[in-house]
């Protein structure tokens, strides 16, 4: 596996560090690339850009995959958007400076995948699922949130915390239960789970 250690990159990655921007784990990118070589997903809609470091990476993955990705936050929008110029791939990634929940698409995509607010992802799921193509996958990140997802809720001091881990928890509960997608989960970086449309 190539694994594009572009100066641009390291910046973007580092940047990411400086701010406490919850970008994909090294693992979880590498999950991700793979899958998106192997499946040889071309469309694919991201929600949740921040500054970009997944989108980029994915469009890196060949010339022939489009993302459009979504986020709600202005600033990070706006790095993202300076990012994708500098990689030079702004025909690759379209930008959207929105809240998810607000907007419905009309595109059919091979992939979605849910990396936004970790107590939002029935929702996202709902909002976005007709716009999957038939047999595609929608992939959803931080399934572990940080290993809190293992341990007994009680023990989570944080009440917020407690409540977020408890959604990540129903989150998983509605994807195993979901009959129309057959659903698995990975270990890899923070937890991925993979459903796929039957
Ligand atoms: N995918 C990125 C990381 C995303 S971090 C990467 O790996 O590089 C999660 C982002 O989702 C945050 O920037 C947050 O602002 C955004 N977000 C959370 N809820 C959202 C919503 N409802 N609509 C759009 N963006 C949202
Ligand atoms: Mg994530």
């Amino acid at each position: 596996m190539v694994t594009f250690e572009h100066a641009e990159i390291r910046k973007i990655k580092e940047y990411a560090k400086e701010e406490n921007i919850p970008i994909m784990q090294e693992e979880g990118i590498e999950f991700l690339t793979t899958f998106i070589v192997k499946h040889q997903i071309k469309n694919i809609l991201e929600i949740g850009t921040a500054i970009a470091y997944s989108a980029i990476e994915m469009a890196l993955v060949n010339s022939e995959i489009h993302i459009t990705t979504v986020e709600r936050d202005e600033k990070r929008y706006l790095e993202a958007v300076k990012n994708v110029k500098k990689l030079g791939l702004e025909q690759q990634i379209t930008l959207i400076f929105k809240d998810a929940l607000d907007m419905r698409l009309k595109e059919k995509y091979d992939l979605i995948f849910l990396d936004a607010a970790k107590g939002q992802n029935i929702k996202f799921f709902e909002n976005f699922e007709n716009n999957l193509k038939e047999e595609g996958y929608i992939i959803t990140d931080n399934m572990n949130f940080h290993g809190y997802v293992e341990k007994d809720i009680e023990s989570i001091k944080s009440k917020n915390l407690r409540s977020l881990v408890r959604k990540i928890k129903d989150y998983h509960e509605f994807l195993k239960q979901n009959e129309n997608y057959t659903v698995e989960f990975y270990p890899q970086g923070d937890g991925i789970a993979v459903a796929k449309k039957k």
